[in-house]
């Protein structure tokens, strides 16, 4: 045992999340969370009472179906067609995985081989790095740059290469709140049809989006075969700890997904399944009211960061404003994240963990804006004459 790491070699260096990490210095210092992404106050009180009701009744506290609860499948096709007039089979396009996070590892785990390349956009989000090395699979970044993080097509291209399994997309994007447009979006599925590529792409922040809309990637002409589309109910009904994602695509990739998430929890979540295909089912204006809520908060956030200083990035969509401390006179985000919460009481996450060129996001770091009002304008406060 002794000359042998603990760690299978694949998943050196991936160490704890930062997001973790960051929660844990909240915690001990009492500083304002604005680091991990998670609301804090509770989503819908109805859907909680209809979790509640489906535990007393009996529903999903044995194990679920596998590809998860038939209300919910359904829901989800009807989410589909509701908002993006996507048609799904809820039998074999749809299934049910313990949250986004499942939906990813359990995609790449299916479809990639050792030695497939990935492309991804850098910064990744943290999970996808570990579930690419985990297939024995090579991430290749295409990195959007600051002010704009605008994916630069012609690189995109240069990045593809006869190894080239799949690209894993994410718009709206976290950390960069860059939403893809409908011209960037059709040139990535032109591509990915040219090259015959498998796309996989997460939507977890698909209803907030501020400017601009959400396309989903597998409606664009020739993407429906090749595209696995992924969401979550943690973001859209600020419940992240329900862990209710789901995944959206042709059977055959379903199946091919499924039988890796099989292994992984099986099934989860069985009375909060019930709940979230109520969710799914609240009017319009649940969505509506979400989305402008949290576009306050965005401009309230966004607009004392600058008067605080900040080099300010402002986000198209998700939970995130990710800014730049070097007007400060900041020249490392991750010393700066470390001292903040002594500092100000406040704590941020540091970008420069999400690329594998960290000289890039050196002095960018990361604020969730998921938080009620008085809680962003007291981190404004603290956060002022830095
Ligand atoms: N993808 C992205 C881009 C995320 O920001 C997150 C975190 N919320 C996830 C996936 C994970 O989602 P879930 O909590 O549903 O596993
Ligand atoms: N998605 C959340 C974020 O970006 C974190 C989720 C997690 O901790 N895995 O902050």
């Amino acid at each position: 045992m002794a000359d042998r790491p603990l760690l299978n070699r694949r998943l050196e260096g991936f160490g704890t999340t930062i997001f973790a990490e960051m929660s844990a210095l909240a915690g001990r210092t009492g500083a304002i969370n604005l680091g991990q992404g998670f609301p804090d106050t509770d989503g819908p009180a109805e859907i909680g009472e209809a979790a509640a009701r489906a535990i007393r009744d009996g529903r999903g506290n044995q194990y679920p179906p596998g590809p998860g609860v038939p209300e919910l499948r359904q829901a989800i096709a009807d989410h589909q067609r509701r908002f993006y007039g996507l048609a799904f089979d809820p039998d074999r396009e749809v299934l049910v995985t313990a949250g986004a996070t499942e939906a990813v590892a359990a995609s790449m785990l299916a479809l990639l081989e050792p030695g497939d390349e990935v492309v991804a956009f850098e910064p990744f989000y943290d999970s996808y790095a570990a579930c690419i090395a985990m297939a024995g699979a090579t991430r290749v970044p295409l990195t959007l740059r600051a002010p704009d993080f605008r994916p630069d097509i012609d690189a995109l291209r240069d990045a593809v290469t006869p190894r080239t399994r799949l690209l894993l997309l994410n718009s709206p994007h976290n950390p960069t709140g860059m939403v893809l447009t409908r011209r960037e979006a059709a040139a990535i599925a032109e591509l990915a049809v040219e090259r015959d590529l498998l796309v996989v792409t997460d939507e977890v922040y698909e209803h907030l989006v501020f400017d601009g809309e959400h396309i989903p990637l597998g409606s664009l002409p020739g993407m429906r075969e090749r595209t696995v589309s992924i969401s979550s109910s943690g973001k859209t009904f600020s419940l992240t700890g329900w862990k209710i994602g789901w995944i959206t695509a042709s059977a055959d990739l379903v199946a091919s997904v499924r039988t890796a998430k099989q292994f992984m929890t099986y099934v989860s979540g069985g009375p909060l399944q019930y709940a979230i295909a109520e969710a799914l089912r609240l009017p319009d204006a649940y969505f509506a009211d979400f989305r402008e809520d949290l576009r306050a908060k965005r401009d309230l956030l966004a607009d004392g960061l600058v008067d605080a200083g900040f080099e300010v990035y402002r986000p198209q969509g998700t939970y995130f404003i990710t800014t730049d401390v070097a007007p400060l006179g900041e020249t490392d985000g991750f010393a700066f994240c470390r001292a903040l919460p002594e500092r100000r009481g406040v704590v941020a996450v540091p970008n420069a963990v999400f690329y594998d060129t960290p000289e890039a996001g050196r002095t960018q770091v990361r604020f969730a804006f998921c938080k009620q009002q008085g809680v962003l304008q007291a981190a404004v406060d603290r956060l002022t004459g830095l």
